[in-house]
């Protein structure tokens, strides 16, 4: 059976539905708002869920450019909760299934990440365009754009993140919730002198660190496993990566008033950020003085319920449209990579005319509500940033 899918967002998870489609030889179209990929966010932590996903979409030379522009190995893939003086205070492992022992998933450069999953798609890909809505007749989905153009297919997928205006319009019920909490991120670039210096557990694969007064921030080291533009040269010429260097990624969970945090400017940001670690580790505190101030973006964290179980339509959604979760287990664009696989491999039986269209979709759609659910009902658990605290229906990989 042929088939032809929309693809509303070209973040993690429609781009990699995309190449996922392409390499099941479905066709497929992707629309995205802005004009080309920008730098929403910095480094994401992969698990093997999101890895294993990329390698199944990916042809082989691009998910080699992934695996080689990655975080190098870090000294330990745990989640560690630090004082303020970089001593230990717990360690959990991540949730995912069992990563390689040689050369884990890690983390990667997010922009890269979307480069890397941007090259061959050519003319599947349509920034600029805006999706305002949708409408569903019998077989036929026409995709409605800001400036009243529109698409046609059958097939949508909603990849439009957590404000999805198709989620708006297919599960109109669900509930986004504003956990009041408020961070900004940033990246500090830095040295082989300043990593000499820093406590040993900030090299772990991501550290949340507490201090006086329960001042939280959070630190991720990113350090490619080889330069950029060498990996590029050696098994993708031509693709386009931006250079990236050493950098650590600065989450600090801010507690200014809504008005005062997305209205301030970046410096005074910065300020809030070094008078934060007045009291911390010598390096800890250079580390916060290298944040580059243009980078920080202030954020409120907020997410969805779970969607009650819904009968299948043409009209399916993946990742943050119907899963946004807090980043407790680094598991959003994990999660949303992950659908993306599942879902390339299911519309690849439909094409093939070993399981109907629906029932394609409805098996996805049942699979998402089995494994990612109980992700996000576990990451906006209260108790997820106890030192302790492991949820008992997930997957938890243990060393
Ligand atoms: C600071 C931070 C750190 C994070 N760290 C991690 C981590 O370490 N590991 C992890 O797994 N997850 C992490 N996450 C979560 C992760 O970023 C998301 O879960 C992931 O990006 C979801 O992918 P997605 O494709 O569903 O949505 P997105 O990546 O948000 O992509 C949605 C896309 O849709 C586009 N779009 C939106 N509206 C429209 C429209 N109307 N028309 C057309 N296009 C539209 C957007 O421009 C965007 O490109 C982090 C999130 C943040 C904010």
């Amino acid at each position: 059976m042929s088939f032809h899918v929309l693809i509303a967002g070209g973040g993690i998870g429609g781009l990699c539905l995309a190449q996922g489609l392409r390499r099941n030889g479905i066709s497929c179209a992707l629309y995205e708002a802005t004009p080309g990929i920008g730098r929403a966010g910095y480094r994401l932590h992969m698990n093997a869920a999101g890895g294993g996903a990329l390698q199944q979409c990916l042809p082989a030379n691009l998910f080699e450019l992934y695996m080689q522009t990655s975080r190098k190995n870090p000294r330990r893939e745990t989640f560690t909760m630090i004082d303020h003086l970089g001593d230990e205070l717990g360690a959990r492992p991540h949730i995912g299934p069992p990563n390689d022992a040689e050369r884990p998933h890690t983390a990667v450069n997010r922009r890269t990440l979307r480069q890397i999953m941007c090259a061959g798609l050519g003319d599947v890909l349509h920034f600029g365009h805006t999706v305002t809505g949708y409408e569903l007749d019998g077989e036929r989905v026409r995709l409605g754009f800001a400036g009243g153009s529109s698409a046609e297919g059958d097939v949508l997928v909603a990849a439009d993140g957590i404000n999805s205006v198709i989620r708006g319009l297919r599960l109109p019920e669900v509930v986004v919730r504003d956990t009041g909490m408020r961070g900004m991120y940033s990246i500090a670039p830095v040295d082989e002198d300043l990593l000499a210096e820093l406590p040993p557990p900030l090299l772990d694969g991501f550290v949340l660190a507490t201090g006086p007064g329960g001042t939280t921030f959070s630190f991720g080291l990113f350090d490619p496993r080889r330069p950029l533009d060498e990996a590029v040269a050696d098994l993708a010429p031509g693709v386009e990566l931006d250079p990236v260097g050493t950098y650590f990624m600065v989450n600090f969970s801010a507690r200014l008033p809504d008005a005062e945090l997305f209205a301030s400017d970046q410096r005074r940001l910065h300020e809030e950020m070094r008078s934060a670690v007045r009291d911390w580790a010598p390096a800890i505190r250079e580390l916060v003085d290298r944040v580059d101030p243009a980078s920080i973006v202030p954020n409120s964290l907020r997410h969805l319920e779970p969607a009650e179980p819904w009968a299948p339509s043409r009209v399916t959604l993946l990742g943050d449209a119907v899963h946004a979760m807090p980043p407790t287990f680094g598991a959003g664009a994990n999660s949303a990579l992950r659908d993306a696989a599942v879902l390339a491999t299911e519309l690849g039986h439909a094409a093939r005319g070993e399981k109907d269209l629906l029932t394609a979709i409805g098996d996805f759609e049942a699979n998402m509500r089995a494994e990612v659910f109980p992700i996000l009902r576990a990451s906006a658990d209260p108790r997820a940033f106890d030192h302790d605290y492991l949820p008992d229906d997930i997957p938890v990989v243990r060393r």
